[in-house]
This record gives structure tokens, sequence and C-alpha cells, in this order.
């Protein structure tokens, strides 16, 4: 079993948050161990919680459209979020929450991944693990922080916006070529 298995067993039996109590599954996520980028979303939401599987909803819908355009095999990639539980009624998740799971899970699935790019999908990802809350002026680039990290909307957010639907597409397509250029 590899590291990012066992982390998924411990997160599927994870007790540490209120989360716990009203979720029907927990979501780690998925990708192969051998993926490059990692991307990362807020929250499960409905569909999430009842197949245990990320973004397999209307926000998997415009990511899988998204990865197409860009030329991204959705296959190849990580996908989770800062919190692996739905929050009830999809509401953003706790500081609490967030500090609880992104310390217990999500910082020991980049280790254990080493991913040579995270892609934080939205507001809530690019604040828990970068304290940045200016999604619109720092998306689109290459940050290069404690890892290399680049920044753009929530899918879900591109869904609803077809002007930051364009940005998002066009912010995938500028990510591809960045994980391309590093090989
Ligand atoms: N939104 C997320 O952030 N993650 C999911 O898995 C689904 C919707």
């Amino acid at each position: 079993m590899t590291n990012l298995q066992t982390i998924a067993q411990e997160i599927r039996a994870c007790t540490l948050c209120p989360l716990a109590k009203s979720r029907t599954n927990a979501v780690p996520g998925e990708g192969p161990a051998s993926a490059r980028l990692m991307l990362v979303g807020e929250a499960p939401g409905r569909e999430e919680d009842a197949q245990g599987r990320p973004f397999v909803g209307h926000a998997g819908k415009m990511l899988n459209q998204g990865l197409l355009d860009a030329k991204i095999e959705r296959n190849e990639v990580f996908i989770t979020s800062i919190v692996k539980c739905r929050p009830p009624n999809n509401r953003v998740p706790t500081k609490n929450e967030i500090e609880s799971c992104v310390t217990a899970h999500l910082h020991r699935q980049i280790q254990a991944l080493n991913p040579e790019i995270i892609c934080l999908l939205g507001g809530t990802a690019a604040k828990a693990l970068l304290g940045e809350e200016r999604l619109a002026t720092v998306r689109g680039r290459l940050i290069e922080k404690d890892h290399r990290y680049f920044i753009t909307y929530h899918p879900a957010a591109a869904r609803r916006n077809p002007a930051w639907r364009k940005v998002f597409q066009a912010d995938l397509k500028a990510l591809r070529k960045l994980v391309a250029d590093r090989v």
C-alpha cells in the first residue's frame, strides 16, 4: 500500500472535527501516486459525499471540461480538497475544520505525493494554504513558496460566471504549459 492509500484510509475513519458526524462518505481524493499536478478544491458537495469521490457533481463537470480543453488528463492528476467531508448545506468550512483537516491530512498528502505544482481552486483553498485573499490579482501564474503553487477560480464559480469561466479555462491551459515545461 502506498503512503497515499494509508492516508486515505485514515481520512475515511477520521473523527477529528464535527463534519465527521454529518458526512455519508469522506472524500480523500483520487489520482496516481505518480501525479505531477495536484488540484485542491474547497470541500465535497452532495454528489461527492454520496459517492466518496472528488468533483463528480456540477462543479466536477466544469472541471472536467476545463481539463479537457487544456489537454490535461484527469486520471493523471491528483484531485482533492481542503476539507475531506461535506459541510452541511455546502456552507464554507470553518477555520477550525480547515486547520484540523489540513494539518492531519492535506499536508501529509502533499508530502507523500510531492507534486511539481499544486493548483488551488478558489478562495478557500488559496486562503487556507497561502493566506491569499486577492484571488483576481494572484491567479494564473506560478507562486513559489514552500512548494510551487498556481491559483485559479473554483470550477463552481467558473460555472456561475461566464467571465470567470473564460479566465478559468485560460488558466488551466497556462497551468498545463507550466507542468509540461518542467519535464
Ligand atoms: N467542490 C470542491 O471543492 N470539491 C469537490 O470535490 C466538489 C466540489
